[in-house]
């Protein structure tokens, strides 16, 4: 049985497989077996950031073996590479165990057509073939995907998504990504852009306010300018042009400030359209929010007050819920992209 499973698990790993060339055109990759991995539940994940890379060890009750942390080398690609393979022999002597299943989050995605990094804000990253090199290097097929699907993956399988076929899981931090993860397992789509919400427009707003609102993506009025933590400041800076963070207005509100209440009423108001717009495109099974600004408790229960207000027909039964995992869930969400069933 166990090794059926196996077969079962990474056959359909192998179809995705990118060939060994450089960045040349993909050829066809046939499948083929993976008898280097051993039969554990002990599941290696690493979250590549920007400044600091992170590698946890989690065994099959979603228990933290081990985790430790290091500075990324920026703009360094062998360097990169080098420490990954580090921090895998780092948590397989941890483990008492080699070849352990391996996944890893990376702030950009994973091109189809080339098998190279692409849109990565680690930007040595992007036109390397990092998967298919780590691959080689450790001697395993391994996992690599968008940090936010890692968000996604973790909190579907053992955080507030648990137990939901379809969850969208959003960030609302210094942008605004999400993830989406079906049955455990992330979407990613052929432009590997799936969950990218931040940068279509906000919907149900005026072309006035739209355009006052100029994206780093070139385009004005995306989503990301006014449901990221910068764009909740920026809301502030326009209505009092003074410069407050996020807990500031938090704070300012809860203390009776009345502008900086109807800013975050404005916030709530915001993020219902555009949930609204995930809703009624995809009509996930619960949506739960990650970031800086999901910390903000109110959103539990003024945005799904307002949610039915935009979703068509007029009712709306989503759950929406804080992620539970918090900062751990990239590095926990790339451990689980390779599930144990
Ligand atoms: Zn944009």
């Amino acid at each position: 049985m166990g090794e059926f499973f196996w077969l079962l698990v990474f056959t359909g790993q192998f179809y995705n497989r990118v060939p060994l060339q450089w960045c040349r055109a993909v050829v066809q990759a046939k499948p083929e077996p993976n008898d280097d991995l051993i039969m554990s539940d002990l599941r290696i994940g690493i979250d590549l950031g920007g400044t600091k890379t992170e590698v946890i060890l989690l065994n099959g009750q979603s228990q933290e073996l081990f985790r430790t942390r290091i500075p990324t080398v920026r703009h360094d690609y062998p360097a990169t590479l080098r420490d990954l393979a580090d921090l895998v022999g780092q948590a397989e002597k941890a483990a008492g165990q080699s070849q352990l299943p391996v996944g890893i989050g990376i702030p950009g995605t994973i091109s189809r057509k080339t098998g190279c990094v692409k849109n990565a804000n680690a930007t040595w990253l992007n036109g390397k073939p990092l998967q298919q090199d780590l691959s080689d290097l450790l001697k395993r097929s391994v996992q690599v995907t968008n940090d936010a699907n890692c968000l996604a993956v973790s909190e579907a399988t053992d955080g507030a998504g648990k137990g939901y076929e379809l969850v969208f899981a959003g960030i609302l931090g210094t942008g605004c990504g999400a993830g989406l993860a079906y049955k455990g397992k992330p979407i990613v789509g052929p432009n590997g852009v799936a969950g990218e919400w931040g940068h279509n427009p906000l919907p149900w707003t005026s072309q006035e306010e739209l355009e006052a609102r100029p994206c780093y993506c070139g385009k004005s009025g995306c989503q990301e300018t006014f449901l990221s933590g910068t764009g909740l400041c920026l809301s502030y800076q326009m209505a009092t042009d003074q410069q407050k963070k996020g807990y500031e207005i938090v704070e300012l509100a809860k203390k009776g400030d009345l502008v900086a209440q109807q800013v975050l009423d404005a916030y709530y108001d915001q993020l219902a359209k555009g949930l609204a717009g995930v809703i009624n495109t995809l009509d996930p099974d619960v949506i739960v929010l990650g970031g800086g600004v999901s910390n903000i408790a109110d959103i539990y229960v003024q945005v799904p007050l307002r949610l039915s207000r935009y979703v068509f027909g007029g009712e709306c039964d989503t759950p929406v819920v804080p992620a539970i995992h918090g900062d751990s869930s990239g590095v926990r969400g790339a451990a689980w992209l390779n599930p144990l069933e």
